[in-house]
């Protein structure tokens, strides 16, 4: 028989995708079904209207069967087989798409489930197999072939007595080598695991003889004598696809437990999903998701192994596991799957020839979860609050990040801790606000009982205003990127002008800072690159003093990008406050003209105001000694 050669540019080819184009050796298996699938497809196409080929619906299938002994795999299908000349032309040329040009002839449009169109998946058997047969029988036709192929080398093809239409594809596998263990394909469990991956949603059965062991009935003798039974192997012919997609289902057909089982068998989740959404987009690309927001972040969610995305489908075969092109970061918190029938894919059906469709349905898919959040936090805020707990770090992270560009899509979903011991939206804070409230007020600190006792705090809460309690570490960034919300500026309670102040205390205090002028300096002065200046605080109530900042960046941003990886270290402009309505004012007053003695108490005021902030103390044996002096 002649050995044909494959033509010349298909040699190369065969070569590449043998070493390269697909990433896992494993989808041989999704091509090789997909194929059959698509004969039954065509097949199943031309029955429609040919009451010849005389096969109903439900007697198509796509058959696998495994041999140990001889190493191998077989994938039999009875769709629309090949003619000697398709097979020479489908199979002696690499990147030759049958499938392709049947939908071209037969003018095919959306409806049409065709999968194949590139001509190389049928190749990646050579990935796993050193020999493969296909067997085929074209439908109408009188005589069945054989091509015959040992890779790179080129192949045979021959008549065969195969009798019903239809095409056999037989693997001998490869020699298990010390890192690739092809045996493993031959394993009933594996393949299994392999169609539920890749090719669970192929919409015609997927059967397979499976051996399983039962124990044989005992004679009465034998059972009297408490003899153990033997087993005995029985086949039994499982389907091991489930065919319909949930997501392709209709949702009248779907009952909010089919949706949560499903996400836990899938995602491997034990706690059901918080919310999900079943989407079904006709518009152009055509498109169906299922997304689920996850009641608990998953264990890996704050480290860098986690990988957003969404799976992604195209007509129920699975193209990429997570795909992170579907998913902003700010909701990388999503777990779900999209399935279409417009995506243009490329050689290896492993990413897409046009991220155009892809960027659609990503925008289209950012608003679906955008709005189900907003629903969920209007009628169903106790779940919000949950997720919130989960994953708003998530969108705060999300209006800081890209210099606030979708800060007006994040803000609304934006929950903080307020001093009035609950969870606020922005929207919440500055609805209630009072009529001659200016600003919306914030505070920082590592925990809400730490900024409780802030005395930066005191004069805003003595109004009677709400604060926003901010203890992630993004927050504030956040913050500074929103700037205002509702025309309300922010404010953090340590700044400058909390715009509460009365004028008249506001003049008072005015003279009182002249007058001692001269040892505010001197303390300052003592208090060297520590500090910027030593003022008298407006602030303060019953605290003797505390510590504040000049310029874009507070203690707390001080704190943050100080703790962040990186030599460089920032500081915040330090002022000094003292309440000049405390004791201990007087007692500084007294010692001013004693410079040295004034040092020291600014020293130790300056302490206890690092103290208080939450900051390391700069020097602890010169506090400790000069507390002991004190005393
Ligand atoms: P693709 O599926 O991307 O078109 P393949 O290399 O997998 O490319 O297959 C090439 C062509 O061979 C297919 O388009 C189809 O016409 C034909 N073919 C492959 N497998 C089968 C099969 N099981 N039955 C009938 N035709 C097949």
């Amino acid at each position: 028989m002649e050995q044909k050669q494959f033509k010349a540019e298909s040699k190369r080819l065969l070569d590449m995708m043998i070493h390269s184009i697909y990433t896992h050796k494993e989808i041989f298996l999704r091509e090789l079904i997909s194929n059959a699938s698509d004969a039954i497809d065509k097949l199943y196409f031309k029955s429609l209207t040919d009451d010849k080929v005389g096969l109903a619906k439900d007697d198509f299938a796509i058959w696998i069967s495994a041999d140990k002994d001889s190493r191998t795999l077989k994938i039999t299908d009875n769709g629309i087989g090949m003619t000697a000349e398709e097979l020479e032309n489908n199979l002696g040329t690499i990147a030759n798409s049958g499938s392709l040009k049947f939908k071209t002839e037969n003018k095919l449009d959306e409806d049409n489930q065709i999968i194949g169109q590139f001509g190389v998946g049928f190749y990646s058997a050579f990935m796993v197999a050193k020999k493969v047969t296909v067997i085929t029988k074209a439908y109408g036709s009188d005589v069945a072939y054989r091509w015959e192929s040992e890779g790179v080398d080129g192949y045979t093809i021959s008549e065969d007595d195969k009798a019903s239409v239809g095409t056999e594809i037989i693997l001998e596998l490869l020699e298990d080598t010390e890192d690739e263990k092809y045996s493993e394909f031959l394993d009933t469990y594996r393949i299994k695991g392999l169609i539920t991956k890749y090719s669970d949603y192929i919409r015609f059965p997927i059967k397979m003889e499976v051996t399983h062991s039962r124990p044989m009935e005992l004679s009465e003798e034998d059972k009297e004598a408490g003899k153990s039974p033997e087993y005995e192997d029985y086949i039994e012919i499982e389907t091991l696809n489930s065919m319909v997609p949930l997501w392709k289902k209709s949702k009248s057909e779907l009952k909010e437990e089919d949706y949560k089982h499903f996400y836990t068998e899938k995602f491997y989740d034990y706690n059901e999903p918080l919310k999900y959404s079943h989407v079904v987009n006709e518009g152009v690309p055509s498109y169906n998701a299922l997304l689920y927001i996850p009641s608990k972040a998953p264990y890996d969610f704050y480290s860098k192994e986690f990988e957003k995305g969404l799976q992604l489908y195209s007509n129920g075969v699975l193209i990429m596991d997570k795909c992170a092109d579907l998913l902003p970061d700010y909701f990388c918190f999503v777990r779900g799957l999209v399935d279409s029938e417009d995506l243009s894919l490329n050689i290896s059906r492993e990413m897409l020839q046009h991220d155009r469709q892809l960027k659609v349905i990503a925008k289209s898919i950012e608003k679906t979860v955008s709005s189900e959040l907003k629903k969920m936090l209007k009628n169903d805020r106790e779940n919000y609050e949950k997720f919130w707990k989960e994953f708003g770090v998530q969108l705060k992270f999300g209006v800081y990040s890209g210099y606030g560009m979708n800060k007006d899509k994040l803000q609304d979903l934006l929950l903080f801790t307020s001093s009035q011991d609950k969870l606020v939206t922005l929207d919440e804070y500055v609805t209630a606000m009072p009529e001659e409230q200016k600003y919306i007020y914030y505070a920082t600190g590592e925990s809400t009982a730490r900024i409780e006792q802030l005395p930066q705090t005191e004069l805003v809460k003595d109004k009677g205003f709400e604060i926003l309690y901010l203890t992630d570490n993004v927050d504030e960034f956040a913050i500074k990127m929103l700037m205002n919300y509702k025309e309300k500026e922010f404010k953090n309670v340590s700044s400058e002008d909390l715009g509460i102040e009365d004028t008249e205390k506001q003049e008072e205090l005015k003279a009182k800072e002249e007058e001692n002028a001269d040892m505010l300096s001197a303390m300052a002065d003592s208090l060297g690159e520590s500090v910027t200046k030593v003022v008298l605080s407006k602030r303060l109530k019953s605290h003797p003093v505390c510590l504040s900042s000049e310029g874009e960046i507070t203690l707390e941003m001080e704190k943050v990008l100080n703790s962040m990886p990186g030599d460089q270290k920032v500081k915040a402009q330090r002022v000094l406050e003292i309440n000049p309505e405390h004791e201990i004012f007087g007692k500084l007053t007294a010692a001013s003209s004693d410079s040295e003695k004034l040092a020291k108490y600014a020293k130790l005021l300056y302490t206890q105001a690092l103290l208080i902030e939450g900051m390391p103390v700069e020097n602890p044996v010169e506090f400790s000694n000069l507390i002991c002096e004190l005393m």
